[in-house]
């Protein structure tokens, strides 16, 4: 495919070569963008923003809703592209398509409500005379910067809220997985989105990036990705608002009361979905001791049941991983924890990209397979005495995305709520769920700033303060 820059789609003789995880076997291949093009799309870009911020929110709604239709009628399209560029079983890859129908919609739907609220100036002391309100304005150039694991949701995250509320979006697509946002481009241009108010270009990040955070004509930068790409765009970015989505090792805490086989229906739905490459899968289970082997040996089948293979095959439960040097970093991480005394449940065997999907038990926290991000198809199991000793665990991280527990009791729910540091806290069901309306953000080194169509708006407006001064 081609990029899209300065109202172009443009080609470049340099190439990225996008492969499918699975075989290796080449997808397609996309430009690589070079400072000049990053310089050609700011300008571009520049001159978007001013466009998109004289369209009324009903001609935004139109276009996004317009957007979200299209894609609606491509959803299996984009499904298989999605696994074929990600290595998503099938599946996920149509419901990651799906969602993401949503996420437009959504953002649609926002385009109609953005407002400011009046200011009760008579409450401060002596300002009797005054009469105002806030206004919110779009921010202008919003630059989005993606990870590979959701190539489409993610990037719809970005840009529907950053459109919605008039500004105009460079998106840069994570170089593994371009494909989906090149195709949603499209759709963008399809619905009628004036030609400048999107750019889409191609190239690592590694080259372009700080040239994107620092130039001076981006007010805003949406990221998600690792923390320390993360910290990277921070130092660079300067005077600039930013929203991080960053990582997590998400936990979940089993009390003793818990239904055991639903806890392990769900550590098996939450830890191995996309090969365990969400930032809010299961990769922490602290179990109580008393039924830490009860725990166990009801999560072992149904690990041990998630089958490998072709993520194009309907019957395929866990497909690759993105790349073999992360299959290969996942497969030294679990022997290096077994070298240190933990204990492989299931799984942990390694073909090519795929990994076996593993449990690993009496995972001691500071273990990499505990303590890091692992983003990969393993559960480290750990024991726990009181609640207190289990919540000390949970928090005893960097990261604070989400976390999930399992009691009926009411009491411990709430002892969980009020006390993990976490941005998501499931009650009975593991961190992994969203649903693409929630606010969504993590606390800690999980970054700052939300996502959800309503709340990002927020990150991609600015607050104006009007005040009249009357005679009397
Ligand atoms: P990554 O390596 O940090 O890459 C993310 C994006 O940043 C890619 O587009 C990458 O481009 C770009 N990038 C790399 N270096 C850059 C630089 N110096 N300046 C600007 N951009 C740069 O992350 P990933 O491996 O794609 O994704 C996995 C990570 O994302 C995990 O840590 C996961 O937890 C996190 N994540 C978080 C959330 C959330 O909502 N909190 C959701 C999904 C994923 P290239 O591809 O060209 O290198």
């Amino acid at each position: 495919m081609k990029m899209y820059v300065a109202g172009q789609w443009v080609d470049k003789p340099k190439k990225i070569e996008v492969t499918n995880p699975f075989d290796g076997s080449v997808v397609d291949t996309v430009p690589q963008a070079d400072k000049g093009d990053v310089d050609r799309a700011l300008e571009s870009a520049t001159r978007g923003a001013k466009v998109m911020a004289r369209l009324p929110g009903y001609e935004r709604y139109k276009i996004l809703k317009k957007a979200a239709d299209l894609l609606e009628a491509r959803v299996e399209e984009f499904g298989r592209t999605i696994t074929l560029e990600e290595g998503k079983i099938i599946g996920e890859g149509r419901t990651e398509a799906s969602r993401s129908v949503q996420t437009l919609t959504l953002s649609a739907e926002e385009a109609k409500r953005i407002h400011g609220e009046t200011i009760p100036f008579d409450g401060a002391p002596g300002a009797t005379r005054q009469f105002g309100f806030t206004l919110r304005v779009p921010c202008g150039v919003v630059v989005a910067i993606s990870p590979f694991n959701f190539p489409l949701n993610l990037v719809c995250h970005k840009v529907g809220p950053a459109l919605a509320a008039g500004n105009s979006v460079v998106i840069k697509p994570a170089t593994d997985t371009p494909l989906s946002a090149l195709k949603l481009t499209e759709i963008l241009l399809e619905a009628g989105l004036p030609p400048e108010a999107v750019q889409c270009l191609t190239g690592h990040g590694g080259e372009i990036g700080d040239l994107l955070c620092a130039d001076r004509r981006v007010r805003k930068i949406t990221f998600t990705g690792s923390r320390d790409v993360g910290e990277r765009i921070c130092h660079v970015a300067g005077i600039k608002k930013v929203t991080m989505e960053l990582g997590s090792n998400s936990p979940i805490i089993v009390m003793p009361d818990a239904d055991l086989e639903k806890v392990a229906v769900a550590t098996a739905a939450t830890g191995y979905a996309n090969a365990g490459q969400v930032c809010i899968s299961t990769q922490r289970v602290l179990t109580n001791r008393r039924i830490y082997s009860d725990f166990l040996d009801a999560l072992r089948p149904k690990v041990a049941a998630l089958t490998t293979g072709n993520p194009l095959d309907e019957k395929v439960k866990v497909g690759p991983m993105i790349r073999e040097k992360d299959a290969i970093r996942v497969e030294s991480w679990v022997k290096e924890a077994v070298g240190s005394g933990a204990r492989l449940v299931v799984g942990g065997e390694r073909r090519g990209t795929i990994v076996q999907p593993a449990v690993v038990a009496d995972v001691k926290p500071e273990m990499r397979i505990s303590c890091n991000e692992l983003f990969g198809p393993v559960v480290a199991v750990t024991p726990f005495d009181s609640i207190d000793e289990a919540i000390a665990l949970a928090n005893d991280s960097i990261y604070g995305l989400s976390a999930g527990i399992f009691t009926e009791n009411l009491e411990w729910a709430i002892k969980f709520a009020r006390e993990v540091q976490s941005g998501n806290l499931m009650i009975n069901w593991g961190p992994q769920w969203r649903a693409d309306l929630m606010p969504y953000g993590g606390l800690k080194e999980s970054g700052f700033g939300k996502e959800g169509p309503r709340y990002a708006v927020e990150e991609m407006t600015e607050l104006k303060l009007v005040c009249f001064h009357l005679a009397g």
